[in-house]
């Protein structure tokens, strides 16, 4: 790729299409660059992403506005709860943030629109445009149409998971992140519960394979499925009904298995992958929108930073990102499968006692000083909880503080 870049598209109006336009569109307004989805604007799949400070902070420093746009849209959740069945819970502590994925993608697009951005909604990539193109960024999720016409070159490699998952939303609102197991006579299932703003929260329902065809989700719609799962949560959700289709979805949220993609090169020709294309991290660590935005980042740097010379930009971003992702997805995939064997956990002695359950959980991505456990322990009391919630809310502020005295 040789010359001046003066055209980019972004095939995909996801977090890394929306967010690498308008970051790079924000650092060189003379860029012609073009965002194409297929989708309408405001239509996307699943509910709320959860997120921490760190993707606020990484986006101030790019783009305080928009910043300070996913902030004012977030809801806040302090504290996690682990609930077994009969009433069981305990508590961990820490705090994040979490949003609506449409509102999400609704602010990045006013962004991008305000930026100058040529947003086409409804629209599929048109291939001459895309040779033609300086710079083709494929954030077009984590199946990939333009990663999959080149698998071999990129090296792209797709692991897929044991459990099921569905992504479902809740009138029921959570002030809390909740993880609720419960026993079904065809086995354990849980999900993954936090608010995302408008009076509703997402619930993730996850469960062995077993389970789920023991309980026929094979065989049911949708709505019945839903149905079903409202009935097995019902002492969670206050009896409130579990939803499949957020407003404006083009479609219900169906059963899936999660695939976990890698890639031994982000960049092919005029092409390089960002997001879900490039990587995906189990949901349970809540990072793959973090992700994508840090890759958005990175390569809108990488490309003022090099000019004209996009192959060393891509080359740079490629090295970059790939580095800091390895690690992540390690991680990510130890808290995959422990949650693929948490069957035999919640069957063991430590599904006996809630608040030891809690910790393994909490500590499944590694191992944590013996100092870590008595924290945990003591903060099941109420006085600690307060007093531990006090010291996070004043690490809170003054990250926000120093986001807001950045510019
Ligand atoms: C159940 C679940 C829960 C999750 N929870 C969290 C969480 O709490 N926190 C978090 O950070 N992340 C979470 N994630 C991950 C997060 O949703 C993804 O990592 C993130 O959406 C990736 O952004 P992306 O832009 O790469 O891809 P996507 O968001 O998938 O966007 C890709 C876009 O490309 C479009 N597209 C595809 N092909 C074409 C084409 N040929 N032409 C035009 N457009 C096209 C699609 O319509 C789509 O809009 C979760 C994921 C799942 C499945």
């Amino acid at each position: 790729m040789q010359g001046t870049v003066v055209k980019v598209v972004c095939v995909g109006g996801g977090p890394a299409g929306l967010c690498t336009a308008l970051l790079m569109k924000r650092r060189a307004p003379g860029l012609d660059v073009a965002v194409v989805e297929r989708n309408a604007a405001g239509a996307t799949h699943g509910w709320g992403v959860v997120f921490w400070d760190d993707l606020l902070d990484d986006l101030n420093a790019d783009d305080p506005a928009v910043s300070r746009a996913v902030r004012s849209a977030a809801c806040l959740w302090e504290g996690q709860q682990v609930r077994l069945p009969g009433n069981r819970s305990a508590h961990l502590g820490g705090y994040g943030y979490s949003i609506g994925r449409a509102r999400l993608l609704q602010i990045l697009t006013e962004r991008a629109d305000d930026l100058g951005v040529d947003l086409r909604f409804e629209s599929e990539a048109d291939p001459a445009e895309l040779a033609a193109a300086d710079l083709v960024v494929a954030a077009d999720g984590a199946g990939s149409g333009l990663r999959e016409a080149r698998r071999d070159t990129f090296g792209t490699s797709i692991r897929t998971g044991l459990n099921r998952y569905v992504w479902l939303g809740t009138p029921k609102v959570f002030d809390a992140f909740t993880f609720a197991f419960e026993k079904t006579p065809a086995g354990w299932i849980w999900f993954h519960g936090y608010p995302s703003g408008d009076g509703v929260s997402t619930c993730v329902v996850e469960c062995p394979t077993a389970t789920w065809e023991g309980l026929g989700f094979d065989g049911r719609t949708p709505a019945e499925s839903s149905a079903l799962l409202g009935e097995i949560f019902a002492d969670h959700l206050d009896g409130l009904p579990l939803l499949d289709r957020p407003e404006g979805a083009p479609a219900p949220s169906a059963w899936q298995r999660f695939r976990e993609v890698t890639n031994a090169t982000w960049t092919a020709g005029n092409v390089v992958l960002a997001g879900d294309s490039a990587h995906t991290t189990h949901f349970s660590v809540g990072a793959g929108t973090r992700l994508a935005v840090q890759d958005s980042v990175e390569l809108a740097a990488c490309t003022a930073r090099y000019g004209n010379d996009v192959a060393a930009a891509a080359s740079a971003y490629d090295a970059a990102r790939r580095a800091a992702l390895q690690p992540r997805q390690v991680s990510a995939r130890h808290s995959m499968e422990w949650f693929e064997q948490a069957g035999t956990v919640l069957d063991g002695p430590e599904g006996d006692d809630v608040v030891d359950l809690a910790y393994a959980l909490w500590a499944r991505r590694g191992g944590y000083p013996q100092w870590r456990y008595r924290l945990h322990r003591a903060t099941q009391h109420d006085g600690f909880r307060r007093l531990r919630s006090s010291v996070t809310s004043v690490r809170r502020t003054v990250r926000e503080r120093r986001r807001a005295q950045q510019h």
